[in-house]
């Protein structure tokens, strides 16, 4: 990219044109637009093969997605949840009627706490909504063992961590349901588009039938459904985003490997290590500023960056417990949380940003 150019965080590999065409033209030819299509069956069917997932049901975002989640599980009540987020977690919640309950995240991998879940455990309390922030997994084997004592149903908010993988097992099939986004700004997208993750096959008719606004059959309604199915155009490109994704995710490591190498000797400049047993999927790279250490803080460093117009985002400041409509909904402590979203800084990194881009973005940040 030219230096006039700017740098946005992340931008979306597109298909080939010449690839999409064929398909859209078999579309017109079939005037078959959405409503389980043949794409839409032949994109759920190579999700789960790729994901290795038993049952995914295609969304047209994840937002939907989340809130179909909430509702499939008949969740009520409290929900604990974590502050630390994009915005949508939460207003799902809000969709549902039901009160968020924040609590803090651990200061590793800035994840929700399982620690601090129990006592923000109430009578009123029926599920536990964690984000699998970064991609970088929760700590699910400890989450399951508050929810199993207490009763209560868990939804990963798996929006980062498409094709994340623990012990060789998917990350996805943790936990009572999970939900992808396949927003234009993840790791894989269908330009809009979401999933939910779930285990039996009861559980996804349940969900297929809440996405279209709960019709069995011509005259029969199950469940005060709503629209929210991914439609044929989504899904056909969703099928030759899925032919690159393997090596737009090793492009992402590789420009990983060259922000670490080149970021590494900053003093009060630090990222995360890789986990062991984990395969990433690379979809952020956030650095964390400590002002005391760098000699500027992250706002300064972030208006620096932004003058070069590269634009990095503050993900996630602020915290949604910190958005006035969720203010009232805080728990308890939430020092962690509080402290990290002063610190934290997604610089930019998609499959074609350059290494030379990367180094730029490096010297600028070293050089302030
Ligand atoms: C992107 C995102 C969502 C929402 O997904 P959409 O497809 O944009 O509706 C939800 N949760 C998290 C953590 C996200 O990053």
């Amino acid at each position: 990219m030219k230096k006039d150019e700017q740098i946005l965080v992340t931008q979306p590999v597109l298909p080939p044109l010449n690839e999409f065409i064929p398909l859209l033209e078999d579309i017109w030819d079939s005037k078959w637009l959405t409503n389980n299509g043949k794409y839409h069956k032949q994109l759920e069917a190579a999700l789960a093969e790729y994901l290795k997932v038993p049952y995914i049901s295609l969304f047209s975002n994840g937002t939907l997605a989340l809130i179909t989640a909430i509702q499939a599980l008949k969740i009520t009540g409290e929900v604990i949840t974590t502050p630390y987020s994009f915005v949508a977690t939460t207003h799902a919640l809000w969709w549902n009627n039901i009160k968020p309950i924040f609590v803090d995240i651990e200061p590793d991998f800035l994840n929700i706490n399982p620690e601090k879940i129990e006592a923000a455990i109430t009578p009123r309390t029926t599920a536990i909504i964690p984000v699998h922030v970064y991609g970088n997994p929760c700590k699910v084997d400890e989450i399951k063992k508050i929810a199993d004592v207490y009763g209560l149903k868990i939804i990963y908010d798996a929006a980062h961590a498409f094709g994340v993988q623990r012990n060789n097992q998917s990350i996805l099939n943790y936990g009572d349901l999970s939900i992808l986004s396949f927003h234009a700004t993840k790791v894989y997208n269908t330009i809009e588009g979401g999933a939910i993750i779930s285990h039996d096959k009861t559980m996804k008719k349940r969900i297929d039938y809440l996405k279209n606004f709960g019709f069995e059959d011509e005259v029969n309604i199950v469940t005060p459904g709503f629209n929210a199915k991914m439609n044929e155009v989504q899904a056909a490109y969703g099928l030759l985003q899925l032919k690159t994704i393997d090596s737009n995710i090793k492009q992402r490591q590789k420009i990983v490997d060259e922000y670490k190498k080149l970021l590494a000797d900053i003093d009060g400049i630090s990222f995360f290590e890789e986990i062991p047993n984990v395969k990433h999927n690379y979809a952020y790279f956030p650095i964390f500023v400590n002002k005391d250490k760098y000699g500027t803080s992250r706002d300064d460093l972030y208006n620096i960056l932004k003058d070069e117009k590269i634009y990095a985002r503050r993900y996630f400041y602020p915290l949604i417990s910190q958005f006035p409509i969720y203010k009232t909904e805080r728990f308890n402590s939430l020092a962690v949380a509080e402290k990290v979203t002063e610190e934290v800084i997604c610089l930019p990194i998609y499959p074609e940003l350059s290494i030379e881009d990367v180094k730029r973005i490096c010297s600028i940040i070293k050089n302030k």
